[in-house]
């Protein structure tokens, strides 16, 4: 069996693991701008444009702050300019296993950047690399440290929450938490039982004619979760549950008895897929740092994603190779 703490092939072992997610809503996203109503050639009309960031994982690694910074401008200089942007998590290099104090460092350069270049709406979302010791519970260091988990991460992104909803320009967001503590060390994919409630209410709450985008850091379900490391050398399929929601199926049952779920965006993988399911698109969108900011990992090179979500639901997708 493969271990939650298991990293895919070719990216650093420690602490590579996948996970967790929390939501920071800008201030900024409470003011009005400009909503594009762009038709598209079917008739359909445009309701938004959204550039989907994740994994930025920025650290004193060479390329990593200037690739942050190169990721965020690039998108906002967009002729088409997005409306908002999603940041998805894993934003810092580590801190499940990297000393505080080091981890501290990441947040500072993360915060220095981040001010500087962010001029768009944004809401965030937690990653699994943004929990404080999760992967080193031992370390006397962070024992009674009241940073630990995912505290610290909460406040330096400015999130009052770790899962949260809100509503623009005729659709509805929900931003998730992913990440549970593994057993004894790292973590696995899934909602608490509080937050699985708490989605319940949420859609309930949102009108069928609304649709709907969920962001996660973890995929809800993916296809290239299967290609992230030899997973099938035993002579069966051992996909770890920090690779993909394990509660995968009560999820999806939810979605559909809330058929206005349409889109669902997430990371984490540092690959690119496209799953469509009973009605819902899901999308795994790669990673801004590629291989951790050492290029490519497998196929796939540094990356964002722009998304036009129209007024029936329907989302169209190009993934954008900026340069590093
Ligand atoms: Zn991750």
């Amino acid at each position: 069996m493969i271990s939650a703490d298991s990293s895919p092939a070719g990216l650093p072992r420690r602490g590579f693991l996948k996970g967790a997610g929390a939501l920071i809503l800008g201030a900024s996203l409470s003011a009005s701008s400009a909503m594009p109503t762009a038709l598209a050639k079917d008739g359909r009309k445009r309701l938004l444009r959204v550039a989907h960031l994740t994994d930025i994982h920025v650290s004193d690694i060479k390329g990593a702050a200037d690739g942050m910074a190169a990721a965020i401008r690039h998108a906002q200089a967009q002729l088409d300019c997005p409306d908002l942007l999603l940041f998805g998590g894993d934003c810092i290099g580590d801190a499940l296993d990297t000393p505080k104090a080091k981890v501290l460092a990441q947040w500072e350069l993360w915060e220095k950047i981040f001010s500087a270049e962010v001029k768009l709406p944004h809401a965030i979302c937690l990653g699994n690399h943004d929990i404080l010791g999760w992967s080193r519970r031992d370390d006397p260091a962070l024992a009674g440290d009241p940073d630990y988990g995912k505290s610290l991460a909460l406040r330096r992104l400015g999130l009052k929450e770790r899962y949260f909803s809100f509503d623009r320009a005729g659709w509805h967001f929900v931003v998730l938490d992913s990440m549970q503590p593994a057993k004894t060390s790292g973590y696995i994919a899934e909602l608490d039982e509080e937050q699985f409630a708490w989605l319940v209410r949420d859609l309930a709450a949102t009108p069928t004619t609304v649709p709907v985008c969920v962001l996660s850091h973890i995929p809800i379900l993916s296809a290239a979760a299967f290609l992230d490391g030899d997973l099938a050398k035993t002579g069966n399929w051992e996909v770890p549950g920090a690779w993909m929601h394990l509660d995968v199926r009560r999820i999806k049952d939810l979605f559909g008895q809330h058929r206005n779920v349409k889109v669902c965006l997430s990371g984490h993988l540092h690959l690119v897929d496209d799953v469509s399911y009973l009605g819902v698109r899901y999308f795994c969108n790669g990673a801004v740092s590629g291989g951790w900011w050492k290029g490519n990992y497998q196929e796939f090179g540094p990356t964002y994603a722009l998304l036009d979500l129209y007024d029936d639901g329907s989302v169209d997708l190009q993934l954008v190779a900026y340069q590093a």
